[in-house]
């Protein structure tokens, strides 16, 4: 008999992810270690962010999550060739909040402490090695530790478990390069520049653009500061030799930013990556290693869900580890969950929206020349559309199905 494992668990990544999986595992009894390579859980994560409350409560104690506002309006604004449409919609205060993600990790992380998991940062994991069944090294770049199961919750750019060949890479369609930023503003000023009630509400923009490359962004209001940000696909940023900050520049300017934000002062500037690809098919499990959120794959793009999906399946894959799921299982049990099996319907719509970036920038223009042509009693201005019917049948169809 060789030597017992050390952990029963070993998570990598303290992200929305990891954290929930090391505290489904610690609460169910398991010996967990959570792997983290920044300086403190969040300090290398990049979101808007926004976040749906009852997802988060599923495996989190609400109270202590920390939020910026709860989100009482969204505004959907389309921009193109210099028109705006702008859709606004008052929001219940309970369903959607915004979230600053250092604050956010950090509270999620200290629940999976607290529930009896040891997070150990500014570690790197450097690879897994299997020792024999019972047995899996995760080579760290400051040694190695061993474990029963192991929890990759790597995020987007998940080098392990691509370099296991478990997932594969992303193709230039299916990533989408996201440039954010964050500007420091008086709360206050937040308050009166964006007709917010309080201190503890928010608003939420998504922002779909059609030039200079069609792109979609957001804006997010925080307790004292505003972020920004906008993404495009790999594909398409490389085919115009566009940088993702260049892109931010013309967003900003297009939205009238500098307005919202005069008299702040930027405070963050980050880039990152957005799997829009992945789960169901990408695989997502090898014998005692569960991939889980970003590093599966599980972002919904359709309704911009990254971190719910991550929190979900990060509190199975904290299960299957401690009760030993096969793969079979792992996978079954992850596609019944009500958020999972949105973001396996939505991906079809996604792909279709993102294959031909021409039908990005329609849907842009679309909205503002249907009221141009109804202003102008003009709908014959809209005949262009006869030529995109079959793209948007698909989407239509593959949107029926979501909803079916
Ligand atoms: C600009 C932008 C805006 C977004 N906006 C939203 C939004 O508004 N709402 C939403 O729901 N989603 C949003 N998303 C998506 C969301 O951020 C992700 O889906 C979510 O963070 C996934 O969580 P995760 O735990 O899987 O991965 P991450 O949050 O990426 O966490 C991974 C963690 O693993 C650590 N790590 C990675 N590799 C290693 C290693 N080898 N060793 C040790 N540690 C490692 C990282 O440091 C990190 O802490 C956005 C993404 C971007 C880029």
């Amino acid at each position: 008999m060789g030597n017992l494992p050390e952990f029963d668990v070993v998570v990598v990544g303290a992200g929305p992810a990891g954290s929930a999986a090391a505290l489904s595992a610690a609460k169910a009894g398991a010996k967990v270690l959570v792997i983290e390579r920044g300086p403190e859980p969040g300090a290398k994560n990049v979101s808007g962010a926004r976040v749906r409350l009852n997802t988060v409560k599923k495996v989190f104690d609400i109270a202590s999550v920390q939020i910026e506002r709860k989100v009482v309006n969204e505004r959907f604004l389309f921009v193109s060739q210099g028109r705006k449409v702008s859709i606004d919609i008052q929001t219940k205060p309970d369903i959607l909040a915004t979230v600053s993600r250092l604050k956010f990790d950090g509270s999620l992380a200290r629940q999976a402490e607290n529930a009896g998991a040891l997070i150990v940062t500014k570690t790197t994991a450097l690879g897994l090695e299997r020792q024999n069944s019972e047995e899996i090294s995760v080579v760290t770049d400051r040694g190695n530790v061993t474990a029963k199961s192991v929890v990759l919750a790597e995020g987007a750019n998940a080098l392990i478990s691509m370099s296991l060949g478990i997932r594969p890479e992303f193709s230039q369609d299916e990533a989408v390069e996201v440039a954010k930023e964050v500007y420091l503003l008086n709360k206050d000023e937040v308050n009166k520049r964006f007709g917010l009630p309080d201190d503890y509400s928010g608003t939420s923009w998504e922002i779909l653009i059609d030039s200079p490359i069609p792109a979609m962004g957001f804006l997010y209001t925080y307790r004292d500061s505003v972020a920004i940000g906008v993404g495009a696909t790999i594909r398409s940023l490389v085919s115009v030799k566009m940088k993702p900050y260049i892109l931010l520049e013309e967003f900003k300017k297009a939205i009238n930013f500098g307005e919202l934000v005069k008299g702040g002062s930027l405070r963050e500037y980050s880039a990152k990556i957005i799997p829009e690809g992945g789960y169901p098919e990408w695989s997502i499990c090898r014998e005692g290693i569960y991939l889980v959120g970003d590093a599966a794959g599980l972002v919904n793009a359709l309704v911009l869900d990254g971190i719910g999906p991550a929190i979900v399946s990060g509190a199975l894959a904290g299960k299957a580890a401690v009760e030993g799921y096969g793969c079979e299982r792992y996978e079954q049990e992850l596609a019944k969950l009500p958020e999972i099996h949105s973001v396996a319907v939505s991906r079809p719509v996604i792909k279709t929206m993102l294959s031909d970036t021409s039908n990005l920038a329609l849907y842009a223009k679309l909205i503002p020349d249907i009221f141009d042509a109804w202003s102008a009693n003009d709908l014959s201005s809209l005949s262009y559309i006869k030529g995109k019917l079959p793209d948007l049948l698909k989407l239509g169809l593959n949107l029926l199905r979501v909803i079916s």
